[in-house]
């Protein structure tokens, strides 16, 4: 690509008179007649003038410069980056459901109220709950809805002195971020060397102050917890309640079921493990199951089949309110039961063992050039702490922006917080051996190079369009405007 002519933004490629349009001429004369005068701009806006060629060579060279799924792999831990496959665009998009108005008439709409019943349905019986929402707008949201359940739950029952929540030390941070929103105060449980939660550190944290204990299994170190009877019946004992964050749930989708663990509330991730492209901001969708009993307490509105067999919109007073604009982010709904659908229930069964075989073979094909901290079966994703020979002084971060160069996305680096140089892989289930195989390659390379040529790793990338930006200055003062970077 020629950075001259198309590194730029199309605010730079502008030239006065050009343009990349022809409109028909209708004869009606332009005027702003009867438009209030503080409503009118003083001057015109200031867009681009380009010619139609110059606007495609422009978004298509920008679109090359963007790494997703479809381009290569993708091993970032926790963020389940699977392939998408195509037919779900094609259901998504289909203009009888994305051309859908929330609030038409249910008459008109009993086909997308169908597939949001259904796709509730089916979240139930993988999550083995009683009933699901798909209301929230992502996993963190998800979250939220999921406390605000439990804390209706012992409102409810008049216990309203139960405000802590307790969150492993390897929880995601949006645990912690979810319960102080809820307005919830955090207590942190420990964990054990082999990476599970501590139950002689949980066991005393319980009391009657405690509304939940939130897991999440397989664990953010990818590590399964073993101890989830015996935790859920010291839970629920001491009268709270378990919460399961559902986002790691692609290595058990059709193996194991929260609600027969003894979770009382969980959330979904679909955009990770029932597959709609995210990354960079959204799109999600953070369905929430509940155990039989909380039911009643799910957020407005509910999706309900009437007795005709037709479906309806329902609001109820003893939801414990709305939490989304109507019924969630659709299309990603769409998406998750196309996807079921398409891999059927024998299908669904190899997700889970195949998600856990890849990253398992990963782990073993590694381990002798990067250190484990956490050795044995992991499930879908493992975590490093960074190279083995750690005389070389190069960093994850360096490895990290070395497999750039091989056209691979980089792993999650320095999370989870337990290891000071973690190098979190995820594989899934949805990358071939041939892939899988090259990937153990440049990694095992990128190890050897750091012992015979650590400059060179520590410069890398060397081949990608920047290499290296500050990183403190990026987050700090992001520069996200055209008219920032020009005002500089
Ligand atoms: C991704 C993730 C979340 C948050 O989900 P979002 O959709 O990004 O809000 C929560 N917990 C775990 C373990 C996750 O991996």
């Amino acid at each position: 690509m020629n950075r001259e002519l198309y590194g730029k933004l199309i605010f730079e490629l502008s030239h006065k008179g050009r343009k990349g349009y022809k409109l028909p001429n209708t004869g009606v004369k332009a005027s702003m007649e009867g438009v209030p005068a503080e409503l009118l701009r003083s001057t015109s806006p200031a867009l681009p003038e380009v010619d139609e060629l110059t606007v495609v060579r422009h978004y298509t060279n920008m679109s090359n410069n963007n790494f997703g799924v479809d381009t290569g792999f993708y091993p970032l831990g926790s963020c389940t980056m699977k392939y998408n496959p195509k037919i779900n665009e094609e259901i998504a998009t289909d203009p009888r459901l994305a051309s859908l108005h929330p609030d038409q008439p249910t008459y008109t709409t009993q086909g997308a109220l169908e597939l949001y019943h259904t796709l509730e349905l089916y979240l139930s019986e993988i999550g083995g709950m009683a009933e699901f929402t798909l209301n929230p707008y992502a996993g963190a949201h998800g979250e939220l809805t999921g406390l605000m359940v439990i804390r209706a739950y012992h409102e409810q029952n008049g216990d309203s002195k139960r405000t802590k929540v307790i969150v492993p030390d390897s929880a995601h941070g949006t645990n912690p971020a979810s319960a102080a929103v809820a307005g919830l105060t955090i207590v942190e449980v420990k964990s054990r060397p082999d990476g599970t939660v501590d139950v002689d550190d949980l066991r005393p944290l319980l009391d009657d102050t405690v509304a939940a204990v939130m897991m999440t299994n397989p664990n953010t170190l990818g590590i399964f917890e073993r101890n989830i009877p015996e935790i859920a019946s010291l839970v629920h004992d001491a009268g709270a309640l378990l919460y399961y964050d559902g986002a790691n749930l692609n290595p058990m989708v059709g193996v194991a079921r929260p609600g027969d663990m003894g979770f009382d509330v969980m959330h979904i991730n679909l955009h990770k493990t029932f597959s709609t492209p995210h990354g960079g901001g959204g799109p999600g969708a953070g369905p929430v199951g509940v155990r039989k009993g909380l039911e009643h307490l799910l957020p407005n509105p509910r999706v309900v089949m009437n007795e005709d067999g037709t479906y309806g919109i329902e609001y109820s007073d003893e939801s414990l309110g709305q939490i989304s604009g109507t019924l969630g982010n659709f299309a990603v709904c769409a998406r998750a039961l196309s996807y079921i659908l398409s891999l059927g229930r024998n299908g669904l069964k190899w997700v889970g063992p195949l998600a856990t075989l890849n990253a398992n073979y990963i782990k073993e094909s590694l381990k002798d050039k990067y250190l484990l901290p956490i050795d044995g079966v992991c499930k879908h994703e493992f975590v490093f702490d960074g190279l083995k020979d750690k005389s070389t002084g190069v960093t994850t971060l360096n490895v990290a922006k070395r497999l750039l160069d091989f056209g691979f996305h980089a792993p999650t680096i320095y999370f989870p917080l337990l290891f000071h140089e973690s190098l979190m892989i995820e594989p899934t289930e949805t990358e071939s051996l041939e892939t899988i195989d090259e990937f153990i390659s440049v990694m095992s390379r990128i190890a050897d190079e750091s012992i015979a040529d650590p400059d060179m790793v520590k410069d890398a990338p060397h081949n990608t369009p920047i290499s290296h930006p500050d990183d403190t200055e990026a987050a700090l003062h992001p520069v996200v405007s055209y008219f920032e970077l020009s005002a500089q």
